[in-house]
C-alpha cells in the first residue's frame, strides 16, 4: 500500500504558510520551515510496518500546485494524508475534491485529513468535503497506522477516526492518547527529507539544525487560547524517558552531524525529568557538541535549574509572556503571576541562556492602556537585556479551545470565515481598532532597532555561524514588519 504524507502548495499572495507543527498559523513573507515532527513520526512508523511511504512537503519544496497534481497522478498513491489548520481548511476541502477528480476506473485515492481544526469540528469537514477519513487527536502516527492496518487487514480502528459507511458519517469513538512514546522508532530523517528544514529556520544559530519532541505536548496544557490543547489535552500528557531522548540526540549528532536541536514539546518537561536529562547531556558530552532550544513556561524554574540547563547545552528558550495584565493571564488560565515573568527571564539570562518571549495582542477584554502595558513590559525586558528576541502575535481563538467557546458565548467573533483566522488581523471584537493593534505590533518590532541592541549583538559574535545567524534574524524582523503591514 502506497501512502503519501503531503503538504500541498497553497498559492497565495499573503506569502508562504507556516502550517506543519505550528500552533498558531501564519503567512510569512520570509519563509521559515518547521520540521513537522508528528507527521514525520507517522511516516516513520508506517515505513517500519512495510508501507511504501512518500514524504511530500510541497510547501517547503516550493512547488507550484500543478506540479503537485502531476506528481500525485504519476505516483497513484492509495492514501494521501494532509495536515490541516483552521485558516486553510477550506482550501484543503477544495484540494481534496481536485485529488479525487484525478482518479479513474482503476485508481481512486483515499484522502485523510488530520489536525486541530478537524479534531474540533469533524462533522463540518465530513459534510463540506469529499474526504474519506479524519484523524482526531494528536497521535497521528499510531492513528494512521491503525487506519492503514484496518484498510489492509480489516483490523479494528483505533478510537478517534471518522469515516463514511453506507452513506452515513461514523466514528470509532473519542480519541485517547495512550501508548508508550519510548516504544516508537526514532524519526527516519532521510525518509522525511530533514534537510528541507535544517537551515531555513530563524531559530537555528548553528547549522544544520533539526527538531525533536520529548513530549506530547505540554504538561500544563490548559491555556484557554492554545490550539494544541485540542490535539493534546493536558491531562493526557505523554512524555518520553530522558534516556530515550538522549539516545535520539546521540543519533542526530553522530549520524547526521546536527549542531542545533529544537525540542518542540509545547513545554519541555521539568523537575526530576529535566535534571536527569541535563545530567545525561553533560555525562555523555553532548553539551559540547550540540546546542539545544526548547519551549518553557515562566514561573516554574529556579536559578539552579536555569544554570543546569545552560551547562547541559541549552541556548534558546521560548517563553510565552502573553500579557502583562494579571487579569488577562488569569482569564487565559495561564497559571502565571506577572512578577514571575520578570524574575523568570532575568534568571534565564543570568544563566547565560537566550530568552525569546512571545506576547499577544487583541484580547476582547483589553483596552488600549492594557495592550500598551504589555508592549511596554516587553520593551523593558528587552532594553534591560533580559530577553534577546521577542515576537508579537494577534490572539486567534481556534475552534476547540476554551477561548473559542467564550467567543461563541459572548458574541465576540467578527467573522466565521476560517481563512480570516490567519493572524493578519483580529477576528474578535476588541476595544482597540485593528489599525491601533497593527501599529503597536510594529512599534514593538521597531524597538529592536536600538544602538545598545546592536552593540550587544556585535559583542556576542564568536564566529562565522553567529554572523550568518544575525543576518538571518535581521531578515526575519524585517519580514515581521511586512507581515503586520496594513
Ligand atoms: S503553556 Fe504553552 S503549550 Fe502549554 S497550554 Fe499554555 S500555551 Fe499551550
Amino acid at each position: 500500500m502506497k501512502v503519501i504524507i503531503s503538504y500541498p502548495p497553497l498559492d497565495s499572495d499573503k506569502g508562504t504558510p507556516l502550517l506543519g507543527q505550528n500552533r498558531q498559523f501564519q503567512w510569512f513573507s520570509d519563509p521559515t520551515y518547521i520540521y513537522p515532527i508528528v507527521p514525520a513520526a507517522a511516516a516513520t512508523l508506517l515505513h517500519r510496518h512495510n508501507y511504501q511511504v512518500i514524504w511530500n512537503d510541497a510547501i517547503a519544496l516550493g512547488w507550484k500546485y500543478n506540479k503537485f497534481l502531476e506528481f500525485i497522478s504519476l505516483e497513484r498513491p492509495d492514501i494521501i494524508v494532509m495536515e490541516t489548520k483552521t485558516p486553510v481548511v477550506s482550501e484543503h476541502w477544495r484540494i481534496t475534491k481536485e485529488l479525487k477528480a484525478l482518479g479513474d476506473d482503476n485508481w481512486q485515492p483515499k484522502i485523510v485529513l488530520m489536525g486541530d481544526h478537524v479534531t474540533a469540528l469533524p462533522k463540518e469537514t465530513m459534510a463540506n468535503s469529499e474526504v474519506d477519513y479524519l484523524i482526531t487527536g494528536g497521535n497521528y502516527d499510531t492513528s494512521l497506522l491503525s487506519l492503514c492496518e484496518h484498510l489492509k487487514k480489516d483490523t479494528p480502528l483505533a478510537p478517534g477516526i471518522w469515516y463514511r459507511e453506507d452513506g452515513k458519517v461514523k466514528n470509532s469513538g473519542q480519541f485517547r492518547l495512550t501508548g508508550d512514546l519510548d516504544k516508537l522508532p526514532f524519526i527516519d530523517r532521510e525518509l522525511t527529507n530533514w534537510r528541507l528544514y535544517s537551515e531555513k529556520n530563524g531559530n537555528f544559530r548553528r547549522l544544520p539544525g533539526t527538531y525533536i519532541m520529548a513530549a506530547r505536548d505540554c504538561w500544563w496544557g490548559r491555556c484557554s487560547f492554545c490550539s494544541w490543547t485540542t490535539l493534546y489535552p493536558g491531562e493526557e500528557w505523554q512524555v518520553r524517558s530522558p534516556k530515550n531522548v538522549l539516545d535520539e540526540i546521540g543519533e542526530l549528532i553522530n549520524k547526521y552531524g546536527v549542531k542545533e536541536i529544537m525540542d518542540d514539546s509545547g513545554t519541555f518537561p521539568v523537575g526530576k525529568w529535566l535534571r536527569e536529562f541535563c545530567q545525561g547531556m553533560i555525562e555523555r558530552g553532548y553539551n559540547k557538541q550540540v546546542q539545544l532550544d526548547c519551549n518553557m513556561r515562566l514561573g516554574v524554574l529556579k536559578q539552579d535549574d536555569w544554570n543546569l540547563m545552560a551547562k547541559a547545552g541549552f541556548r534558546f528558550i521560548l517563553l510565552g509572556l502573553e500579557s502583562a495584565n494579571q487579569s488577562t493571564l488569569d482569564r487565559l488560565n495561564k497559571n502565571l503571576k506577572v512578577e514571575q515573568i520578570t524574575d523568570g527571564v532575568r534568571m534565564a539570562k543570568k544563566a547565560g541562556l537566550s530568552p525569546h518571549i512571545t506576547v499577544m495582542v487583541g484580547y476582547p477584554w483589553e483596552n488600549m492602556a492594557d495592550t500598551q502595558n504589555t508592549i511596554e513590559l516587553a520593551k523593558k525586558l528587552f532594553k534591560k537585556g533580559w530577553v534577546d528576541t521577542l515576537q508579537a502575535t494577534i490572539v486567534i481563538p481556534y475552534p476547540g479551545t476554551p477561548l473559542y467557546q467564550q467567543c461563541e458565548e459572548n458574541g465576540w467573533l467578527k467573522t466565521k470565515k476560517w481563512e480570516e483566522f490567519d493572524m493578519r488581523a483580529p477576528v474578535m471584537s476588541t476595544k482597540t481598532t485593528d489599525e491601533e493593534i497593527r501599529q503597536l505590533t510594529q512599534e514593538l518590532y521597531r524597538s529592536f532597532v536600538t544602538p545598545s541592541f546592536f552593540l550587544r549583538k556585535v559583542l556576542s559574535i564568536r564566529g562565522l555561524d553567529d554572523i550568518k545567524f544575525f543576518w538571518r534574524a535581521g531578515r526575519a524582523v524585517v519580514g515581521h514588519l511586512t507581515d503586520f503591514k496594513a
